[in-house]
């Protein structure tokens, strides 16, 4: 039952999705007119950057093995001078969120079109959302000029993804989805991809845990992936995500670890103030409850329940209750120190959300 008005704003570009789609790379590289293009990827991804810049055959002008995590300027400025030194016309970046945001860089510096190739399922191909770091300060921007204008996801390249990983950045997927389900500026659209993206990934998480080479399990989870990402690039995100930055930027905690332990816990502070949302979120994980559900879901896969097991230290909790309430994200709930505070003794000790 539609209830409000609302206001939708599709994002722009092309998905190729399936098995094997890698072997159309060259093809999607002409679409986008690209004839020099430059590939970027981690360095324990180089095999895979070699692969794609083979794979462009002709249209491969340079590799640049050179991605890390958080997108620091100086690693973009360098890419982004090797693509002007090769007369690129086209990025492909191949790996995951971090590949994918040194991609978003060099577009954002050149405006050149980026054609993006996941290998985890964090999102970050579909959004308009760059994230970069320098002198140890992470700062966020939206720009079209970011947003891939094609984005291939080859099934293929996540078989061999370590399983910690398959579940940590499925995690971090769906939180995007979750928070959609209560955004403020949430539509009836991007609910139905946030609930069919919660649903695949919460039923194919299970499945990889016990084998990660299950193809239809690697499917699924991909395509929810992907529609859990766009929910993230659509609506705006609210106090999940503030947690987890303030986590990850101030006390150094890893990304999508951070992500698994907090979405339980950030879901029962707005249980109250989102009762919809709650209930789409638990039919979604086909459980009782949205919060108890989670957690159990998280257990189920053995992914981190507890802050302390992340290498959050007790005594910085205060610290980070303090910097989560300062120029909070919109919340259905009102953000007050207390209740953080509550909330992250809650996400330390790792105790199952009522
Ligand atoms: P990542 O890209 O940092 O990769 C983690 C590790 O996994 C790397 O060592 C990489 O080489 C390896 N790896 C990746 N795919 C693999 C595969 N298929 N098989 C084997 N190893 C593989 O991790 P991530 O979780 O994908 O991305 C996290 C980053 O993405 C964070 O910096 C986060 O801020 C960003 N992010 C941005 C957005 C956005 O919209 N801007 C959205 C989500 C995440």
């Amino acid at each position: 039952m539609i209830s409000d008005s609302f206001s939708y704003e599709a994002l722009p570009g092309r998905v190729v999705f399936g098995q094997g789609t890698l072997s159309h790379v060259a093809q999607e590289a002409e679409r986008l007119g690209g004839s020099r293009a430059i590939v970027v990827c981690g360095a324990e991804q180089a095999d895979l950057g070699q692969a794609v810049f083979d794979g462009l055959a002709a249209r491969g002008a340079a590799l640049f093995p050179g991605a890390v995590m958080h997108t620091p300027v100086d690693v973009s400025d360098t890419a982004t001078r090797i693509a002007q030194d090769a007369g690129s016309d086209l990025i492909v970046s191949v790996g995951g969120g971090s590949a994918t945001g040194l991609g978003k860089a060099i577009a954002l510096r050149t405006g050149l079109p980026l054609l993006a190739i996941p290998t985890t399922y964090a999102g970050s191909e579909a959004t308009p959302i760059l994230g970069q770091s320098e002198n140890g300060l992470k700062t966020t921007q939206r720009d079209l000029k970011v947003q891939p204008k094609t984005v291939l996801y080859d099934v293929d390249l996540t078989i061999g993804m370590p399983l910690d990983l398959s579940v940590t950045s499925g995690v971090n997927a769906m939180a995007h989805a979750v928070e959609a389900l209560y955004a403020k500026d949430g539509n009836p659209i991007t609910s139905l991809m946030a609930e069919s993206g919660i649903a695949a990934l919460a039923s194919a998480l299970p499945r990889i845990r016990r084998d990660g080479a299950d193809l239809q399990a690697r499917t699924d989870a991909l395509y929810g992936a992907w529609l859990c990402g766009v929910c993230l690039g659509t609506v705006g995100m609210s106090l999940h995500h503030k947690l987890c930055h303030t986590l990850g930027g101030s006390f150094g905690l890893p990304h999508a670890p951070t992500h698994c332990v907090v979405l339980p816990h950030a879901l029962a502070y707005n249980a109250a103030a989102a009762p919809d949302a709650m209930i789409r979120i638990a039919r979604a994980l086909g459980a009782p409850s949205a919060a108890g559900g989670l957690f159990d879901l998280l257990v189920e896969l053995e992914a981190p329940t507890s802050l302390r097991g992340i290498g959050m230290l007790e005594a910085d909790l205060d610290r980070a209750a303090e910097l989560a309430v300062q120029s909070p994200y919109w919340n259905p709930r009102p953000v007050k120190v207390t209740g953080i505070r509550k909330l992250l003794a809650n996400a330390f000790a790792g105790v199952r959300p009522e």
